[in-house]
């Protein structure tokens, strides 16, 4: 018996009706731990009721165990065989506590580890889509300077980006709006300028010259006094007539009409007009590359647009000096055209500022010429760009493209 136990890792035990015949748990039996009695549920099962086995529970003091049973012959004999699995149980339960102890444990663990990841995540969600609420919130309260700085996860980094760059968006449109509107009120108010200055000019113009002329008619000249007078109101009048004019141009929205032309004509055209007249001590000089393409251009527009830049340059140099016009082909589908001086030049802050409308350094500037000169190079397609040495000179230059 105590074989077979080894080999089926079970107690056995086998009854003789209702008294023990052999068993591999001889001592427990022997100290009178186990009773030697058949237990009454075995024996009504199987040695009164016939049934092929039995498993059922059985009780010995307080111990609960299973317990099953089959007949065999032994012999002649009719036997029970019988197999408590109370040490079998025992382990069972012990291996369910120590599972359940495991899962307990496992759970826990779990648990804190869902924390850990739920107190990590939210620190790395969370926070940078609060400061993005925040950001958002003073985007629409119409500060648009926002820009959200985040280290997070890749698709939360993603959006901290794509908010960021909508953000410069939305602030660069709103210069750009704001500029325009800004222009359409300058061009505006410059049209009703033009139009108030230029009205008495003439009148003006013409009552000075006609007070001259009568006391030239009589044989009595202008004493020297009322001629230089009268000297000061025609100059004045030319350049009011100028003023007027420039501020009449920024205010027309012109349209390019570019043709194919000769730079060389233009630029001759334009430094004709200064040809007589200048000071002794300012020098207007011109070079153009031979063999130079024809500019697509709007003649008209780009020769006003010069002539604002050399305006400036001889203004730039109160004391004499030279303005050189140059041009040259820089690349196959681009000529430059540079107009230097060697005047005053330019400080960073009227660099910013050039181009912008109504800035002027001059008592009677109007401020527009270069803003007018940039508009009409830009109209043709072309590019306008300014480099200046505070107190060496400024040199203009306008890249126009070449007629295919
Ligand atoms: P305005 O001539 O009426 O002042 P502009 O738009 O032509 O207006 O020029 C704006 C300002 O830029 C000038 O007042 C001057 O301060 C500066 N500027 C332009 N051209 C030159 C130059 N060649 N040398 C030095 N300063 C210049
Ligand atoms: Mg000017």
């Amino acid at each position: 018996m105590v074989w077979i136990s080894r080999v089926i890792k079970q107690d056995v035990n086998i009854f003789d009706g209702p008294t023990l015949l052999a068993t591999s748990q001889r001592d427990l039996f022997a100290q009178g731990l186990l009773p030697e009695r058949t237990p009454d549920t075995v024996y009504r099962a199987i040695a009164l009721q016939r049934l092929p086995t039995f498993v059922g529970e059985d009780q010995i003091g307080p111990l609960q165990y299973q317990l099953a049973a089959t007949p065999i012959k032994v012999g002649d004999r009719d036997a029970i065989l019988t197999v408590p699995m109370t040490l079998r149980q025992r382990e069972i339960e012990r291996e369910i506590a120590e599972l359940d102890r495991s899962v307990n444990l496992g759970a826990v663990v779990f648990i804190l580890l869902g924390a850990a990841l739920g107190y990590s995540i939210s620190g790395r969600i969370g926070d940078p889509v609060q400061r993005l609420t925040r950001a958002s919130r003073r985007i629409a309260a119409g500060d648009l300077d926002q820009h959200v700085v985040a280290r997070t996860a890749d698709e939360l980094q993603g959006l901290v980006e794509a908010f960021n760059s909508m953000a410069a968006e939305l602030s660069r449109q709103r210069e750009q709006l704001q500029r325009t509107n800004r222009l359409e009120a300058w061009a505006e108010m410059a049209r009703q300028v033009a139009h108030d200055i230029k009205n008495p000019l003439t009148p003006i113009q013409l009552s000075a010259e006609h007070l001259r002329r009568v006391h030239h008619d009589r044989g009595t000249p202008l004493s020297p006094v009322l001629e230089q007078c009268v000297d000061t109101i025609l100059l004045q009048v030319r350049m009011l007539r100028q003023i007027s004019s420039e501020f009449a141009s920024f205010a027309s929205a012109p349209t390019a009409r570019p043709t194919p032309v000769d730079l060389a004509g233009l630029v001759d055209e334009v430094i004709g007009g200064y040809r007589i007249g200048l000071p002794s001590n300012v020098r207007v000089e011109s070079e153009v590359a031979a063999g130079l393409p024809q500019v697509l251009i709007d003649r008209t527009l780009l020769g006003r647009g010069m002539i604002n830049i050399i305006e400036n340059a001889l203004h730039a140099m109160p004391s004499g000096g030279t303005v050189s016009v140059r041009a040259d082909q820089i690349d196959p589908s681009w000529v430059r055209v540079a107009l230097s001086d060697t005047g005053v030049g330019m400080d960073a802050a009227a660099m910013a500022r050039l181009f912008e409308p109504y800035f002027s350094t001059k008592a009677a500037g109007t401020g527009l010429g270069l803003t007018i000169a940039k508009r009409n190079v830009e109209l043709m397609g072309g590019r306008i760009r300014v480099e200046s040495q505070k107190g060496a000179g400024t040199t203009v230059s306008l890249d126009l493209p070449v007629a295919t």
